[in-house]
């Protein structure tokens, strides 16, 4: 059924967050444009679906060159379309998709092979039976304005290298970059229709749910991903979701600290703490409590904060919208009047200065929901498993970091935390390490991108079973049901699943006397 409605801006107008200057205005797509451009990418995947891998690789090695070539003014794009600087955005946005084209282009082929399967007994049957993968057709991408460039262009350089071809719905707020990225693909002549790209509000992306996609991947909030989940079930669409997060970092007592509180402000505040793995919650052991505390606020303090004019004269910039804006000033308010000491929090325009949150605990908004935004709630723990528990007391499953030089503890630490990714000494960092798999567990998300994984989740899987002796005889447990057929199904099941050795050799003799019979019964 089609969805009716009465009035929608035909336009969505993209600003630059920092300076509030006009980007473009871009259409907001109906549902007959969507539908229509399934249809050609369903067309599209016709020949591409036909393509060797090799040959899919050198398109996808020739548009890493383009990247790589225009990597400044694609980067300088991104960051003006999401109010950060230049330098930010080439190292997370654009620099991360170059390592992830190689990655696939040089080992899609090695992981989608043929594998046979060991069938066991089956295979003294005359059997074999081995897996092979094929592409879905059209894969469905919903992106986020956060990473507007890296997420889906990520997630298209798999499905294509997987045989799909794709539909992209870009942010309302970044739809500049989602053009951009059709527009590298035509550049190099990529044939038309592979990737086609619909901008528009949350309705363009409800359109192209249930536009007769094969599969949806979204990036994006937990909330929307709900509604995508029930929209999709309808016409059982599967879904990979890669929903929100609200990353613990646990810091043990024996790390360097000056090294430790650089790496946690950086885990907060980059990307003005719009990352879904930012670091969201710091548990800081309590002998190191005050010090370690100390040195986050004077570090914090240092931050540049404000429109970029040199792609690396400030560290933080905007955030992206007002209503993001308000959802960060809530969960800071709601700290106030709680009776925390918040340190920084002063907000100007979309600027929100980076803001440590003391005396928090689990019942403050700040550290149950997603803040998204520049605000570090620091609390203390005496013991790892006090620690763990913290950590695990959340409704996101994300990502997680444990910090110390006692490897043998984080690794022990990490077993306990549930998290789909747990790092040690690091954070922030995974979702730009293409061969590891990047996806949530709990409300953080359904399903992986990277990684095999991710490729794995492009493909069906097909499998081939061959019966060598299908042109030979007629298999025992075809018509007619016989009494010797009877018989030689108890022989077999002794001789196979007996523990009594008198039994299996009964089991064998039986076999072996009804089994000439039992091959030449037929119809
Ligand atoms: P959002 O959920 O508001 O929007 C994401 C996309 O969904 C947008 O393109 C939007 O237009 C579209 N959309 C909205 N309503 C829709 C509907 N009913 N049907 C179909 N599409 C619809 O999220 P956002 O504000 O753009 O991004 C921030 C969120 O994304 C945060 O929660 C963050 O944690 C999450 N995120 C997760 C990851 C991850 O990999 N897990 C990465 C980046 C961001």
């Amino acid at each position: 059924m089609r969805t009716e409605i009465t009035e929608r801006p035909s336009l969505l107008r993209s600003i630059n967050p920092a300076t509030g200057e006009l980007i473009g205005e871009f259409e907001n797509s109906s549902e007959e444009k969507v539908i229509e451009a399934v249809k050609t990418a369903r067309e599209a995947q016709k020949e591409w679906g036909n393509l060797k891998i090799k040959e899919r690789a050198e398109w996808i090695l020739k548009l890493k060159e383009k990247i790589r070539k225009n990597i400044e003014d694609i980067a300088d794009e991104i960051a003006k379309e999401k109010g950060v600087s230049r330098f930010e955005a080439l190292i997370s946005d654009v620099f991360p998709i170059l390592d992830l084209a190689d990655f696939y282009a040089k080992n899609t082929e090695k992981i989608l092979k043929r594998e046979k399967i060991n069938i066991g007994i089956w295979g003294f049957l005359g059997r074999e039976s081995y897996i092979e993968y094929f592409p879905y057709g059209v894969i469905g991408i919903i992106s986020p304005w956060n990473f507007p460039f890296s997420i889906p262009m990520g997630q298209i350089i798999i499905a294509l290298m997987a045989g799909n071809t794709c539909v992209l719905k870009p942010s309302e707020f970044t739809p500049k970059t989602g053009v951009i990225i059709g527009e590298l693909l035509k550049d190099v002549g990529f044939p038309k229709g592979v990737v086609e790209v619909v901008t528009g509000d949350g309705l363009t992306g409800a359109y192209l749910v249930k536009a007769g996609v094969d599969k949806i991947f979204f990036t994006g909030s937990t909330f929307t991903g709900r509604l995508i989940m029930k929209a999709a079930a309808e016409n059982l669409i599967p879904c990979v979701m890669e929903l929100g997060g609200k990353d613990p970092m646990i810091v043990f007592d024996d790390v360097d600290i000056d090294i430790t509180a650089n790496a946690a402000i950086f885990g907060s505040f980059f990307n003005t703490g719009q990352v879904c793995a930012s670091v969201e919650r710091l548990y800081v052991h309590k002998n190191i409590y005050e010090e370690f505390t100390q040195a986050v606020i004077e570090k914090t303090k240092k931050l540049r904060v404000g429109p970029a004019h040199l792609p690396y004269d400030k560290d933080m910039g905007a955030v992206i919208s007002e209503k993001q804006l308000m959802k960060i000033k809530e969960h800071i308010d709601d700290a106030k009047e709680k009776g925390a000491k918040v340190i920084g929090g002063e907000i100007k325009d979309l600027f929100v200065y980076p803001t440590i949150i003391l005396d928090a605990d689990h019942s403050f908004k700040v550290v149950k929901e997603e803040t998204f935004g520049p605000v570090l709630p620091i609390i203390p723990f005496e013991t790892e498993e006090e620690a763990i528990n913290l950590a695990n007391d959340s409704e996101y499953g994300l990502t997680s970091s444990v910090w110390t030089r006692d490897i043998k503890r984080a690794e022990r630490v990490a077993q306990k935390l549930q998290y789909a990714t747990v790092m040690i000494n690091d954070n922030l960092i995974t979702h730009a390490i293409p061969q590891t798999p990047w996806g949530g567990v709990k409300k953080s998300g359904i399903g992986r991108t990277h990684g095999k994984e991710g490729l794995l989740e492009m493909v069906q899987i097909r499998h081939v079973h061959k019966n060598k002796l299908g042109q030979k005889v007629p298999s025992p447990w075809w018509y007619p049901f016989t009494e010797e057929k009877y018989e030689f199904a108890l022989s077999l099941t002794n001789l196979l699943h007996s523990n009594n050795l008198r039994e299996k050799i009964k089991g064998l003799f039986g076999v072996l006397k009804t089994i000439n019979r039992v091959s030449k019964q037929k119809l």
